[in-house]
Formats: C-alpha cells, sequence, structure tokens
C-alpha cells in the first residue's frame, strides 16, 4: 500500500520541483547536518517557538539518507490513467469508502453543510491518500523534512514546512512521537503538509486539538476546508463521462480550454450511452488522459482544487472520477480503440526530440506533464494531425523522421 501512497507523494514533489526547474538537481551539500540543525533552531527560537518545543522536536536528530535515496529517485510516474485508475480504484477500495460513508453519515452531514464539499470527494482523497488511515507512513516527520531541508536540492520548499511542523507541535496538536508520516512529510490520514496543517486543519470533535491522525472529524473537515480554500463551488459538479465522436475539433480539448456544455453537444459530445449532454452554457472542459481513443470526461471548475492537491493529471484524474464512482457512476469505458502508450524511455526519447526542435518540455523526466502535451499539440497542428496532446508511437515516429 504504501508504495502506492508514495506515487502520489511522488508526482507532488516531482511537480515542486519543476516549478523551480531542474537546475539545483545535481548541488551537492555543504557544512555538516548538525551545524546546520544549530542553526535552524536558533532561526525557530527566533520565531518564536518555545526553547523546549525546539529542544524536544530537534534535538539529536540526524540526517536520514533513505529520505534522499526516495527523493532522488521521484519522477518515476508513468502509469497511464487506466492503469493507476484500474489499481487504485479497486473493489476494495469502493467497499470500504462505501462502509466508510455511511459509518461517517453524519459527521458529512455536518462538514458538508459548512464547507460545501460533497462526502464522496473527501472520500476519494482519503481512499487514495492513506486507505482511509492505514497507511499513513511511518518516518519522522521532523527527520524527513530537517534532511530535505538541510538537502541543497529545495531548501526554500522544505525549511518553511519544518518550521511549521513545529508549530503544529506548539500548538499542542501532536506530541513530538506522532509527528509520523510520510518520507516526504506529510503527516494524517488525508496527508497534508505542515504548512496546510498549520493553516487548514481544523479542530472538529471540539477536543482543543487538531488531530489529522486520529481524530476522523478533524480529518474530514480539515480535507473540506483545504479543497474549499482551494476555490470549491458548493453544489457544483467537478468531474463527468462522457463519449467523444471519432473526428472533433481535438484543439479545444485539454483542461486549459474552456467552453460551455452547448458547444461540447455540437462537437457530437454526448453521455457514456449515447444519449445527449445538457447543452447548456455551463462551461466545462474536455479532459482526454489517454487521447482521441482513450477515457473521456467533462472537467468542471471543481476540477480545479483537484489540481491544486497534486499536480498529476493522473493522480487527479483518479482521484475525481473515484469520487464519481462514491457518487454512483458506472466503471469509466476503456474509450474507442486501445491506446498505444509510450514507455519511459520512449518519452524521455520523444522529450528529446521536442527539445531538439526547439519546444520547452520543461526537462527531459520520463513524465508527460502539461508542457509536453502543449508541445505534442503544437506539433499535431503543424503536421495536421488530431491535435489531442497525447503522444503515442506512431506520433514518436513521426518525430524520429522529421
Ligand atoms: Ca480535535
Amino acid at each position: 500500500m504504501r508504495s502506492r501512497r508514495l506515487i502520489a507523494t511522488l508526482t507532488a514533489i516531482a511537480a515542486a520541483l519543476l516549478a523551480i526547474g531542474p537546475a539545483a538537481a545535481d548541488c551537492s551539500n555543504t557544512g555538516s547536518f548538525s551545524g546546520w540543525l544549530k542553526g535552524f533552531e536558533q532561526e525557530a527560537l527566533t520565531q518564536g517557538i518555545s526553547r523546549r518545543v525546539v529542544s524536544e522536536a530537534l534535538d539529536g536528530l540526524t540526517f536520514d539518507p533513505r529520505v534522499i535515496h526516495f527523493d532522488r529517485r521521484q519522477g518515476v510516474f508513468s502509469q497511464t490513467f487506466l492503469e493507476f485508475s484500474g489499481r487504485m480504484v479497486s473493489g476494495y477500495r469502493l467497499r470500504i469508502g462505501e462502509k466508510k460513508l455511511k459509518q461517517y453519515a453524519s459527521v458529512f452531514d455536518r462538514v458538508e453543510k459548512r464547507f460545501g464539499v460533497p462526502r464522496q470527494v473527501i472520500t476519494a482523497f482519503w481512499a487514495l491518500e492513506t486507505d482511509f488511515g492505514a497507511n499513513m507512513g511511518k518516518f519522522s516527520t521532523l527527520r524527513s523534512l530537517a534532511t530535505l531541508a538541510y538537502d541543497c536540492r529545495r531548501p526554500e520548499i522544505f525549511r518553511p514546512q519544518l518550521m511549521d511542523a513545529l508549530r503544529v507541535l506548539q500548538r499542542g496538536d501532536l506530541p513530538v512521537s506522532e509527528m509520523v508520516g510520510a518520507w516526504a512529510g506529510e503527516v494524517g490520514q488525508t496527508q497534508f503538509l505542515p504548512s496546510d496543517y498549520y493553516a487548514r486543519a481544523i479542530d472538529f470533535d471540539g477536543d482543543g486539538r487538531r488531530d489529522l491522525r486520529h481524530s476522523v472529524p478533524d480529518v474530514l473537515a480539515s480535507t473540506a476546508n483545504m479543497l474549499s480554500e482551494f476555490g470549491w463551488h458548493r453544489g457544483e459538479p467537478w468531474l463527468e463521462e462522457v463519449r467523444v465522436p471519432a473526428r472533433m475539433d481535438w484543439k479545444q480539448a485539454g483542461i486549459d480550454k474552456t467552453h460551455p456544455r452547448k458547444f461540447w453537444a455540437a462537437e457530437g459530445v454526448t453521455r457514456p450511452d449515447g444519449r445527449s449532454i445538457k447543452a447548456d452554457g455551463f462551461p466545462a472542459s474536455l479532459l482526454l488522459p489517454m487521447g482521441r481513443n482513450g477515457p473521456a470526461f467533462l472537467a468542471y471548475a471543481n476540477f480545479q482544487p483537484f489540481l491544486q492537491w497534486n499536480q498529476s493529471l493522473v493522480y487527479v484524474t483518479t482521484a475525481a472520477y473515484l469520487a464519481t464512482r462514491f457518487a454512483g457512476a458506472p466503471k469509466v469505458s476503456p474509450g474507442r480503440a486501445s491506446v498505444d502508450n509510450l514507455s519511459v524511455a520512449e518519452i524521455k526519447e520523444l522529450q528529446r526530440l521536442l527539445e531538439r526542435d526547439g519546444y520547452d518540455v520543461g526537462g527531459v523526466d520520463g513524465t508527460i506533464g502539461s508542457s509536453t502535451r502543449a508541445a505534442v499539440k503544437a506539433v499535431q497542428i503543424k503536421l495536421g494531425l488530431p491535435a489531442d496532446a497525447y503522444p503515442d508511437k506512431e506520433f514518436l515516429q513521426r518525430l524520429r523522421t522529421m
């Protein structure tokens, strides 16, 4: 189970890395870890963390090479939507989710009333992140974050996280012994980074502590609060499966483009069973996670909070799809034809070829992220190919011979 959750973590970190560029990836550390830790302790004191908390949390902490090992291995998220969702949206997970929805129905009633986020959406993240709290991780959060904050690659991301972990301790939400989670510092049943924990966790059971490890009411309300702050629109849908015609203006697809539903209806987009979709003015994007021959969805404004949770399109499409399953939607159709997926090596080759031709792919990392998709789409348009932004083997072959 942990490897599944780690995959989600890996993608978040990979996305963070992409956001600041790969330049720091080959740096090396200078100065000892213990010297660095002393400096950080001093800073924590000047930031108002008590000497007791600083000492309890950080004294004697050591560098954790396993964390660096996991961190440097990141960027391996190469599963397609059907592969990843096929594994994650299992009968087991659906059954446990249904059980949890019943068990905590009255808590969900109160959470929905206050935050406007549907219970099925909260349950989807609860399922994917830790299997409803069963796999929260066993790493010392403080040791992991100190290791990543000391490491030269992205101290600007992890140093503030470590400081906020101290603030969470100082507030009394968790004791130091319970500050435990994933290798990259996420804590609790829906895996909050400490800065989110500090700013967005809610005490919903009224015991005076925000406890994201043991209190389900705190977990559900905090998750809803986070999605609400990410811009959730109360009462609106997030994702709806559709069927696309064999030919349409594929350039209009993608989560960066939005049209009223009547536009999609006019293009020939229907419900999965062929009935018409609502042809109204409600804005939607056409999401084709595996290109025009694979599964198809209309993604609504409420898909954006998913993208803020985790920037991997495969992960968030799976989370949004799982939430529709909890809300009663049937199993997704694999689409019109089997999609000829690229291996990691082929994706890297594709990215090198695109770079050769002057396109920015956000670094040759073997994952099809938003910049690689944008470059693929530009080439498809240039060559007069169906511009669905999804590279298959045929597309790679075209690039090789260009
Ligand atoms: Ca509480």
